[in-house]
């Protein structure tokens, strides 16, 4: 099964991914925890270029393609090997944090953003995405070390969040939304009883 976690920054991705990974792997799953971007090697040097690196500002459909990179190579690499030996896969990001984010940028057209993400992953969709929603004044509040994006301003988050729940609207059936700001535990035991329907 692939689980994935979007949401914007700091509403507490990884939080709920490590407690949804430790509760599988005590009930004897097999489960592959992953992010995106950067969880290849080729993956980290592309992090590195679009999150941290002198490149300048390289140009919009530029930056896409190598976040579509990092995508490809981690679907041939990690996502679908493991999938394919019966593993649970449980991905920190996925290919709305890209629509979101390169589409929110407004220089590109979502539509097309997805399309190149959907190639790129090979439109290898997720069972069940959990997209963790809150303002994202909250969540950047709570972040020591923003990054370049993390940065970029209210409004391109603010636009962000409307992308991700566009998404999750339009396929509710493969989508658990929920409100970040609940408490850790009640989110992950929210969580574990929908991967727990999944799994059964
Ligand atoms: O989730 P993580 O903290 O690893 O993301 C790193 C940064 O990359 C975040 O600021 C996130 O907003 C940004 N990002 C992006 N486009 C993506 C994925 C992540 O701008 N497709």
């Amino acid at each position: 099964a692939f689980v994935v976690f979007e949401g914007g920054d700091g509403v507490g991705k990884s939080t709920q991914v490590d407690l949804l990974v430790r509760r599988l792997e005590a009930a004897g799953h097999e489960v592959v925890r992953t992010f995106e971007p950067g969880a290849t090697r080729l993956g980290a040097l592309l992090r590195g270029v679009l999150l941290h690196s002198d490149a300048g500002d390289v140009g919009a459909r530029t930056e896409a393609l190598l976040y579509a990179a990092d995508k490809a190579e981690h679907l041939h690499e990690v996502v679908r090997p493991a999938l394919a030996r019966g593993a649970v896969v449980v991905c920190d990001r996925y290919v709305d944090s890209m629509v979101a984010y390169q589409g929110a940028g407004r220089v590109l057209d979502p539509v097309e953003v997805e399309g190149i993400a959907r190639w790129a992953t090979e439109d290898l969709r997720p069972d069940l995405t959990v997209l963790l929603d809150l303002a994202p004044e909250e969540g950047l509040r709570g972040l020591t070390d923003p990054d370049r994006l993390e940065s970029a301003g209210l409004d391109l988050h603010a636009r962000a969040r409307a992308f991700f729940l566009a998404l999750a609207e339009r396929d509710p059936g493969r989508y658990l939304v929920l409100p970040a700001r609940r408490s850790r535990e009640v989110l992950a035991e929210t969580v574990a009883v929908r991967v727990d329907a999944l799994l059964s």
